[in-house]
């Protein structure tokens, strides 16, 4: 029997599964790999999508490398799991790129009936939340907060419970997922390789020698 998350009532259905790790990925790195492996493991999810934006809405676009190179190092990152793939609906997308824009465009792609599991950091769970409407949110998809190191579950649940709406109680839709602490973010590589400082083994061996052959993130972004 594969491990189910409490108080689901999947009864009987095959629908997909389908995780959705959203970010910027400039660079992708272990954090993000291990997230995504844990939540397929504790939500059963079938496969894991990694979309990565374009242009965040709350974030400078300057800062970021070209899409391409970030794509590139999905793709190395994931290579020979059959379950991972990337999507670049977001980056096929005029202008800023909002989840709920995402959401609609992934259960279009896939159909109605897929059931959608949108993965992101406890930190960035509550900026979701506070983005846009979130029971339009709901109404797509279910949200896995990952508890990143330094972000306490407590503080998130009880924030929580303020984001209701129509009935739509945002505790039922929000599941928290305890993942082995990786305290690592993009922008610590991305300082790392701007100092010379050593950040092999952060990211998947390939996304290394990619970084420094392309000569990648030696400027301040
Ligand atoms: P940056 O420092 O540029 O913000 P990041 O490391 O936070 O980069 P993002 O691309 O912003 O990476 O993150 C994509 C998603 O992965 C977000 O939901 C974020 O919360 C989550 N995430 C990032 N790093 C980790 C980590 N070490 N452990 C768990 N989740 C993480
Ligand atoms: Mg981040």
């Amino acid at each position: 029997m594969e491990q189910r998350f409490e108080g689901e009532n999947n009864l009987m259905d095959n629908n997909l599964r389908l995780g959705i790790m959203g970010g910027t990925f400039d660079p992708i790195h272990i954090g993000h790999l291990v997230t995504a492996e844990e939540a397929k493991y504790q939500f059963s999810l079938d496969k894991i999508l990694f979309v990565p934006s374009a242009h965040p809405p709350h974030k400078r676009e300057d800062a970021y490398s070209l899409a391409t190179d970030r794509c590139n190092m999905i793709e190395l990152s994931i290579e020979g799991n059959p379950n991972f793939s990337v999507s670049r609906i977001e980056m096929e997308r005029e202008g800023p790129s909002y989840t709920i824009e995402t959401l609609r465009e992934i259960h279009r792609m896939y159909g109605k009936d897929t059931e959608l599991f949108f993965i992101t950091g406890a930190d960035a769970i509550l900026e979701i939340m506070t983005w846009k409407n979130p029971t339009e949110l709901f109404s797509e998809s279910r949200f896995i907060a990952a508890t990143r190191p330094g972000y306490s579950l407590t503080k998130l649940e009880a924030a929580l419970p303020k984001f209701n709406s129509k009935g739509r109680l945002a505790m039922n839709f929000v599941h928290m997922m305890e993942i082995p602490a990786l305290a690592i973010s993009s922008t610590q590589i991305r300082a790392r390789v701007r100092e010379g400082k050593p950040f092999r083994y952060l990211v998947i061996d390939a996304v290394w020698r990619y970084i420094r052959e392309k000569g990648l993130y030696l400027e301040e972004g």
